[in-house]
């Protein structure tokens, strides 16, 4: 395991800003991931887990050690439709290995950047699917104890971009590998994507076509990270009472809502909130709200992570201020 000095982040993080880790190492195996938290032990330095960046804002340098997580290796039983997939996989890559080994259930997960092994920590999702309702099990390494983990969906406590290695009672858990059961059978969920342009175009038949759909609705909907920094969603969408939404409907009629499997809990849109107050193409710096969704921001090219927070602070603070909402980063800021 090399531990390499000094190392500037920026092209490790889909907002492509620069910020200086005092210590980086990639970890290809358990064991190398063992020896890179002993060698922060003995520094006694904090350390940070990083996939492929595109749900952190490094809003200024680090100073202990980021370990990035390369572990690799595929395994796809067809017959019981069970995939397992190292930490360090590549999301869409397995994603489109799954379908093209006539597995399915992930289709409407396509295109989402990042590893494998960041899918579980947020709860990826995206089109009315979570992977959380396609995890069987979740392995890897308790930092505490030295020792192996092995959580089920349940004990993943997944909820909305949210699990237990976003909590304090899970944050000492690196995840080595993910299993995935997956059908044999095609049962898609078009219930979210029958709402856009694309879908009445042309409703998808077959797996492959829903694939090519859900990636064509997310190449015009979201800039692309590789051609401008950005992290996707900047904030998740807020939850608020049935009477509380009454209420703002009472100053804002045309207020989006969904339900949810409370019916007297709604969710709100961000991005509505953020549209209504006219936060696309608003700058601060080389940040930018962009101009195709209110909830993305982007680095215009020399953005610091600083200018980018400000930003965001920025759009929350008047979320509040209008709305009595609260809204939440999904990035993780560090
Ligand atoms: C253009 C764009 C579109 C996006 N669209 C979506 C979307 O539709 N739905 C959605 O849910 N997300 C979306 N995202 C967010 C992002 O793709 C996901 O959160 C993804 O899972 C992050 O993967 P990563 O490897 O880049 O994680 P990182 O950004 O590297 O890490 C994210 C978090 O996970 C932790 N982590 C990473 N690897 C591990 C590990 N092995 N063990 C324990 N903790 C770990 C990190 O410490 C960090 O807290 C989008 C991002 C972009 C840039």
């Amino acid at each position: 395991m090399l531990v390499h000095e000094n190392i500037d982040l920026q092209p490790h993080n889909s907002f492509g800003v620069s910020a200086n880790a005092r210590y980086f190492s990639t970890v290809n195996s358990l064991e190398e991931l063992r020896r890179a938290f002993q060698f922060a032990t003995e520094k006694r330095i904090p350390t940070y887990v990083l996939g492929e960046g595109s749900n952190v804002l490094f809003s200024r340098d680090f100073p202990g050690l980021i370990i990035k997580i390369a572990l690799t290796g595929v395994e796809i039983d067809q017959a019981s439709g069970v995939v397992r997939a190292a930490a360090g996989e590549n999301w869409h890559a397995l994603v489109s290995s799954c379908i093209g080994e006539s597995l399915y259930g992930l289709e409407n997960l396509a295109l989402i950047p990042g590893s494998v092994g960041a899918a579980p920590v947020q709860n990826i999702g995206a089109y009315g699917i979570e992977i959380a309702s396609l995890i069987k099990q979740v392995e890897g390494l308790d930092t505490r104890t030295g020792e192996r983990f092995n959580l089920d969906a349940k004990g993943c406590c997944f909820d909305y971009r949210d699990s237990i290695f976003k909590k304090a009672q899970g944050a000492h858990l690196v995840i080595s590998e993910v299993t995935l059961q997956l059908d044999q059978d095609w049962m898609p969920d078009l219930s979210y994507l029958s709402r856009h342009e694309e879908f009445t175009e042309m409703s998808p038949e077959t797996p492959e076509q829903l694939f090519s759909l859900v990636c064509r609705i997310r190449r015009r909907k979201l800039p692309d990270p590789k051609l401008v920094g950005n992290a996707g969603s900047f904030f998740k969408n807020p939850f608020v009472s049935a009477e509380c939404l009454e209420e703002l409907k009472i100053r804002h009629r045309d207020l989006v809502s969904f339900d949810t499997n409370d019916p007297g809990v709604k969710k709100l849109p961000a991005a509505w909130l953020l549209d209504k107050l006219g936060w696309k193409g608003k700058k601060h710096g080389g940040a930018e709200v962009s101009s195709m969704h209110a909830l993305v921001l982007i680095n215009t090219a020399s953005a610091t992570g600083e200018e980018i927070s400000v930003l965001a602070d920025r759009m929350m603070a008047s979320v509040f201020d209008e709305f009595g909402i609260a809204l939440e980063p999904e990035v993780r800021i560090l």
